[in-house]
């Protein structure tokens, strides 16, 4: 059982499936580009989750403004993955864009909550609650016992210490809005300009990514929140409707190139989808994690 997420990728986009085994280890062959390696693509292992599953990172490009890209931090928010692997086919075919740049992504930083569908890793733990900001929740449970308690934290931390990034997008459900912390607006800004979304600041959550990275580092850190049930669409769509708005994240301050449609990138084969109610598991973590995105 690999999931029905797993099945429909499959079904239509059989390069996405193996960049998708890559990240979340169900595989261990690698996607063409990285055999070609035009990119100076390097892919890593950085960690384990909970459950033993790899934690990896995908760099592409060398260039010196380093941009960093994470996606499902929140396991049942899960848009940004398929998103992120189709924006690494894009830059892989417009290489141009990484002439300057070298961009870091983490297509799963929850492989663990990804693969179960749940918000938390498998310590219940909700990892953007798990940073080292001044403002963490020490007494919800949900936050950790300390902060960086988790494998998964602790990942993520040090590809930002390590790679020190310029500004960072994480990518959340179901706010529908573009979000920042720390000295990110104009940066949600100008993503607003390319995508039906709303640039509203929300407020730094407790001991999040955001507190951490944006306030308390001072690093721009964009909180891209996608409508409800985006992880259920098909590929094809996320990347026709928020694909422009991820290019225009790396191009940042300049527009995205404006050949970014969805029949670009991905086949327009049809996804199966799943019958409604038979694979959505909403544990007790599901009615609180709507409201927090
Ligand atoms: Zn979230």
């Amino acid at each position: 059982m690999k999931g029905t997420r797993h099945v429909r990728l499959a079904t239509h986009m059989i390069h996405l499936m193996a960049t998708l085994m890559l990240f979340t280890g169900c595989g261990a062959k690698g996607p063409e580009y990285l055999r070609r390696d035009p990119l100076r693509a390097r892919a890593e292992e950085v960690g384990r989750s909970v459950e033993g599953r790899p934690l990896r990172v995908l760099t592409l490009g060398s260039g010196p403004e380093v941009i960093l890209v994470l996606a499902t931090i929140h396991g049942n928010e899960n848009a940004g993955t398929p998103l992120t692997l189709a924006l690494i086919d894009f830059l892989d075919r417009n290489p141009d864009l990484l002439s300057n740049r070298t961009v870091v992504m983490m297509p799963v930083v929850n492989p663990d909550g990804y693969y179960h569908d749940r918000r938390f890793n498998m310590n219940r733990v909700d990892l953007n609650r798990n940073f080292p900001a001044s403002n963490r929740d020490e007494w919800r449970r949900s936050s950790g016992p300390q902060p960086l308690s988790e494998p998964e934290s602790v990942a993520v931390k040090q590809v930002l210490d390590r790679f020190k990034p310029a500004r960072i997008v994480s990518m959340h459900e179901p706010l529908s809005t573009i979000d920042w912390d720390g000295p990110g607006e104009d940066i949600a800004r100008h993503m607003g300009n390319y995508v039906n979304l709303p640039v509203n600041q929300i407020g730094s959550r407790p001991g999040s990514l955001g507190s951490y990275a944006g306030v308390e580092q001072n690093i721009p850190i964009i909180t891209l929140e996608f409508p409800r049930g985006a992880g259920r669409r098909a590929p094809e769509d996320l990347w026709r409707d928020y694909g422009r708005v991820l290019v225009s994240f790396i191009t940042y301050p300049n527009e995205p190139p404006a050949v970014l449609r969805g029949e670009d990138i991905l086949r327009k084969e049809k996804p199966t989808r799943p019958p409604p109610g038979d694979s959505r598991r909403r544990d007790e973590d599901g009615t609180r994690a709507f409201r927090e995105g």
